[in-house]
């Protein structure tokens, strides 16, 4: 598959880059292009003019900031999250999510901020535009009806990164960079939950740096994907699980999945439900079915709803377990 005509603007600074989105209503950002690009090939996006990102510097890299935490640049490659030695002691969540994305080869490529702002997903609109043609188009694209949820109004695509769960565990933040300014914006508050809108960016906004809070960093943390084949797929379901202990018992715990919702989403009452508490058998399996009641999959990817929704139950048990022996 061929890729559509477009002009590549590539900017060598964050001011340029910013001064581009300015000038260009319909700009769409490539960073490690390992979505972007099979998307385009398939003409889910034909955009005049794509921005590649790729040689803005100052955006990548990882550093500790003291009294602070930790800044990770958006164009900071998985595989260098994966290799970070202080990402692996400080945010193991983190490192544990980064490693599962795909294969070697597409984290050697793919970017943080690039997993962060991944296009939702869905059996229906991840096609190519004969397929499409054949089979009718969809709201997410071109069209006016749901073939997954018919009748409706809203595009189900889901959400189906995989670090972006762990983050939202750590109570990460993300810096927002366009011609009106900067601003920081807490995770949670980041994505809607609509498939063809999935986050609050605006088209000339990009995402240029995580903050991970100093507070978080030293939590117990573990991550758990159902996927199809082991070696490289997008999670079907997957579970992210961050916790501190003191004594024996949990003082602070946060639960978040992917790839069940049309974004990544924290799961409500799990701190109330082990702080203060050691974690048991019981406890950890009231936290499952309060991911398992989070957890809304519908058919928009392989695999029934049902054994998805009940693989985030038993992963959210599993993991709780795993990192309170950690
Ligand atoms: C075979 C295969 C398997 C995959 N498996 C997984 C998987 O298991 N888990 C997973 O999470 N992902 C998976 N992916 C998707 C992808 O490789 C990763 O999500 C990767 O991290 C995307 O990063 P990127 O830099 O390549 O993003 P790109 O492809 O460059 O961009 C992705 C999207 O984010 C936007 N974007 C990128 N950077 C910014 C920015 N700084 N600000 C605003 N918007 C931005 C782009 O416009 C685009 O919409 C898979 C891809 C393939 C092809
Ligand atoms: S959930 Fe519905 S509207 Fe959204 S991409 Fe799938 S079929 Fe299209």
């Amino acid at each position: 598959m061929s890729l559509p005509e477009f002009k590549l603007l590539r900017p060598r600074t964050l001011a340029e880059a910013v001064d581009l989105l300015g000038k260009h209503s319909d700009v769409q950002i490539v960073a490690g292009g390992t979505d972007l690009i099979p998307s385009l090939k398939q003409r889910l996006f034909t955009p005049p003019y794509v921005l590649d990102i790729r040689r803005i510097t100052e955006l990548r890299g990882t550093r500790k900031v003291p009294g602070q935490g930790t800044e990770i640049g958006a164009l900071t490659t998985l595989t260098e999250i994966e290799r970070s030695d202080y990402v692996r002691s400080d945010y193991p969540v983190l490192c544990g999510a980064a490693k599962t994305v795909a294969s070697p080869i597409l984290r050697n490529m793919g970017t943080l901020g690039g997993n962060i702002c991944l296009d939702t997903r869905c059996l229906w609109y991840n096609q190519s535009l004969t397929w499409r043609t054949s089979c009718g188009f969809c709201i997410k694209k071109d069209g006016d009806l749901c073939h997954v949820a018919p009748g409706g109004t809203k595009c189900w695509a889901v959400f189906s990164g995989d670090t972006p769960a762990a983050l939202l565990c750590l109570d990460a933040e993300v810096e927002i960079a366009g011609p009106a300014g900067t601003r920081r914006v807490a995770l949670r508050d980041f994505y809607t939950n609509v498939g063809d809108a999935r986050m609050n960016l605006t088209k000339n906004e990009m995402v240029t740096r995580v903050f991970l809070p100093e507070r978080t960093a030293g939590y117990h943390g573990v991550y758990r994907k159902l996927r199809l084949r082991g070696s490289i797929d997008y999670p079907l379901a997957g579970v992210a699980v961050a916790l501190k202990r003191s004594n024996g018992h949990v003082e602070d715990a946060r639960v978040a999945i992917t790839a069940v919702n049309p974004a990544p989403l924290l799961v409500r009452g799990v701190e109330k439900e082990l702080a203060g508490k050691p974690v048991t058998e019981e406890n950890a399996a009231a936290v499952g079915e309060l991911a398992a009641r989070t957890a809304k999959p519908l058919t928009t990817s392989a695999l029934t709803p049902e054994y998805r929704r009940e693989m985030i139950r038993v992963f959210a048990k599993r993991a709780v377990l795993e990192a309170a022996r950690k």
